[in-house]
């Protein structure tokens, strides 16, 4: 027997903790944390701790590729040759027919980066339409535009190791507790060896990472603005501002003091749902600050305004100062393990790789040039919502759906799956059965998983790893990066003559020499090697860069920070009526991940919180005469869910939670949260608005 030991990246959530796998040809597969990974040090949560649970039942994986002739005939099994003869020709027959925009592909924050440059590549080179987006549109588009307008790059200032050498810290919009643990339990030990250590968290529920704040401010949902605004107000009033900072590598602070100094605390109170005296508490704890780091996650870019309330929290930043220096400056929690990545090499239906902008002509030729094709469209592609949309119009005919599972995720699912059963041809690269979306391909294609497969990931703090394969993947499944290639060459592409996953990092990484993501000097050898490395890294032998913004010269044209005054203020979700008087918040619990294609098969995994439940606050749960354990039907414009309530304080009055994991459609999908989400994005990142719909509650 012989057992073999691998150091590679856990596959879920943004944080990017390092796992020693032990591969023994008898037992399967083992997991442990990696001791010596500056990430995690050894740390794992629940979910990396049981992954190979994940990877060693295999029994609901897709084995060979299957294939309908019509929606009228059933699956077959195919040969992978059959399989992307009839993709390629059924793609191009409808392209020729219905022009390039008739099709899309819509991918995963879960794909590698190889897999993701190729598809960027593959459809925004070779298939002429720009409508190539992925599930990272539902995370952190919000954050990627607030970045951008604020520092003039999708550019996360600062690491991990910040952490330890903060003493302030605001978290904001998110559950780190239990959406990523490593990096919260790292907060917990600072503050456990530095108790003077100050977290504020906001959030309508009082969180597993409220319960450690010094101050939970419990924000009535869709009122951030106004609250940072608030909060600005103060510190301005008091002289708690860093002016050197502000007047020296700053732009429009003037329009922003004058808009946040015409702002009322009154009024911001009563919208927010808090005392000015826990604003004015916030305020003080921000200003005595030395170490001062924001921390956000979907709460403030699942918003119909996501874009306005993540310049306002960066603004804070600002304001203060505290960006550029140890132990200081904002942070956006990246949800998918690759999301970063993935916006790296442009795997956006409005983005271009390696940060370049779809809608400069001088970057499309740049891009195009060193694909070797002769343009690149200047249309924005459709986003994730606005492809099914057209599907469901009939504008699209074609989709390519990779490693995501949208009946499930996205907004309104009865729209999703109206779309998909409207699409003339659903092909669904994915690694499990047990994808809601598998049932609707005409096309099912075995990928390789986790382990099974090799390429790179960037996780939230600009870590780059490389992932090794460990296993051969169950029947024929093929990595992801072998399939693109196969359909490329099918479709009688140049430009994708790559032998191996390193060919395809190799081309990415040159394109990135001379840009601020500059990783050209960063080969496999020294991924392999060295470890991890935090971009850019622009030279051999260069150590990488844990913190951007040292020299406090931002990306912009000017090289200051940008004040940005927000589009609105306060909220535009649709409000609650007297019909739907409730708002229903969305979000994660503890031990599940996404849809629950790979946390749902692992029963340790279930014991956490087996079934979905509705949070409501004991007053709403009074109005209504609902009692705990009571099943109860929560009702939205959009459709109803069927689940048990789960009575508690720690959530604000006239709010209810859902998880959003839970979906089984078809014979009975009571259970899914996204019958009820509502389809309004935010209006330039395009990020639905999950956070924010308006619904009823009413016992069975
Ligand atoms: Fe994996 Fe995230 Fe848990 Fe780390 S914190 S083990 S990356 S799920």
């Amino acid at each position: 027997m012989q057992n073999t030991e691998i150091k590679t990246t856990c596959s879920y959530c943004g944080v990017g903790c390092g796992i020693i796998v032990n591969n023994d040809s008898k037992n399967g597969v083992s997991v442990t944390g990696d001791i010596n990974h500056p990430v995690n040090k050894g740390m794992l949560c629940s979910k990396g701790m049981n992954l190979h649970y994940v990877v060693n039942d295999t029994s609901d994986r897709i084995l060979y590729p299957e294939m309908r002739w019509s929606k009228s005939h059933p699956m077959e099994r195919v040969s992978w040759d059959s399989a992307l003869e009839r993709a390629a020709a059924v793609f191009a027959s409808i392209i020729k027919k219905h022009g390039p925009d008739s099709v899309g592909f819509y991918v995963s924050g879960q794909c590698l980066t190889e897999e993701y440059y190729l598809i960027n590549k593959l459809v925004k080179g070779f298939l002429k339409t720009n409508n190539v987006d992925t599930n990272s549109r539902l995370c952190m588009s919000s954050a990627v535009v607030g970045y951008k307008k604020t520092f003039g790059e999708d550019a996360v200032p600062i690491s991990y190791e910040d952490i330890e050498l903060a003493d302030t810290f605001l978290i904001s919009g998110a559950n780190p507790a239990f959406c990523h643990p490593i990096l919260f339990r790292r907060i917990e030990m600072h503050k456990e060896k530095n108790p003077k250590t100050k977290i504020i968290v906001i959030d309508p529920r009082r969180t597993d990472s409220a319960a450690l704040a010094d101050l939970h401010l419990q924000i009535i949902p869709g009122t951030d603005v106004v609250l940072c605004h608030a909060i600005a107000k103060i510190l301005i009033e008091k002289g708690y501002t860093d002016s050197d900072f502000i007047k020296n590598h700053t732009e429009n602070y003037q329009l922003y003091k004058d808009l946040v100094l015409s702002s009322s605390l009154e009024k911001a109170s009563k919208l927010c749902g808090i005392t000015i005296s826990d604003m004015k508490l916030a305020a003080d704890i921000i200003a005595k600050a030395n170490g001062f780091i924001s921390l956000w996650a979907m709460g403030l870019n699942q918003s119909a305004i996501g874009v306005d309330k993540n310049t306002a929290l960066l603004n804070l930043s600002l304001l203060t100062g505290h960006i550029g220096k140890p132990g200081s400056g904002p942070f956006s929690l990246t949800g998918q393990p690759n999301a970063m990545g993935g916006r790296e090499v442009g795997g956006m239906a409005n983005l271009l790789a390696v940060h370049k902008e779809l809608n400069n002509p001088v970057h499309r030729q740049e891009v195009a040039d060193f694909w070797g094709v002769e343009t690149i469209s200047g249309k924005p592609g459709l986003t994730a919502t606005e492809m099914f949309d057209a599907l469901e119009s009939g504008k699209m005919k074609a989709i390519w759906i990779i490693c995501t599972n949208p009946m499930v995720s996205l907004p309104d699912s009865r729209r999703v799956e109206k779309a998909l059963q409207n699409a003339k041809f659903v092909v669904v690269q994915d690694i499990s059965h047990n994808s809601d979306t598998a049932k609707f391909a005409d096309l099912l294609l075995p990928a390789a998983g986790w382990l099974e497969k090799d390429g790179t990931m960037t996780n939230s703090e600009r870590r780059i790893s490389y992932l090794p394969k460990g296993i051969n993947p169950p029947g024929e499944a093929l990595s992801d990066v072998e399939i693109l290639i196969r359909f490329a060459k099918k479709m009688n592409f140049n430009g994708f003559n790559f032998n191996t996953t390193e060919d395809v990092y190799k081309e990415y990484t040159q394109m990135t020499r001379g840009t601020n993501i500059d990783i050209s000097y960063l080969n496999y050898n020294r991924l392999k090697n060295e470890g991890t490395f935090q971009w850019p890294v622009p030279d051999y032998g260069h150590p990488g860069t844990p913190r951007l913004f040292a020299d406090k010269k931002f990306f912009t044209p000017s090289q200051k920070a940008i004040f940005n005054i927000p589009t609105a203020i306060e909220n535009t979700s649709e409000q609650p009526n007297d019909q739907f008087p409730l708002i229903l918040t969305t979000g994660r619990i503890r031990d599940q991940w996404h849809t629950m294609t790979k946390t749902g098969k692992v029963s340790r995994l279930m014991t956490h919180t087996p079934s979905p439940m509705l949070e409501i606050n004991p007053i709403d749960a009074f109005k209504a005469a609902i009692k705990e354990g009571d099943i109860v039907v929560v009702t939205s414009k959009n459709g109803n869910v069927r689940v048990k309530a789960k009575i508690s304080d720690a959530i604000k009055e006239g709010v209810v939670f859902l998880p959003m994991h839970w979906g089984k459609q078809l014979e009975n999908d009571l259970n899914r949260t996204n019958n009820l989400t509502n389809t309004v994005v935010d209006p330039i990142s395009k990020e639905p608005d999950f956070k924010f719909t308006a619904v009823s509650v009413g016992k069975f």
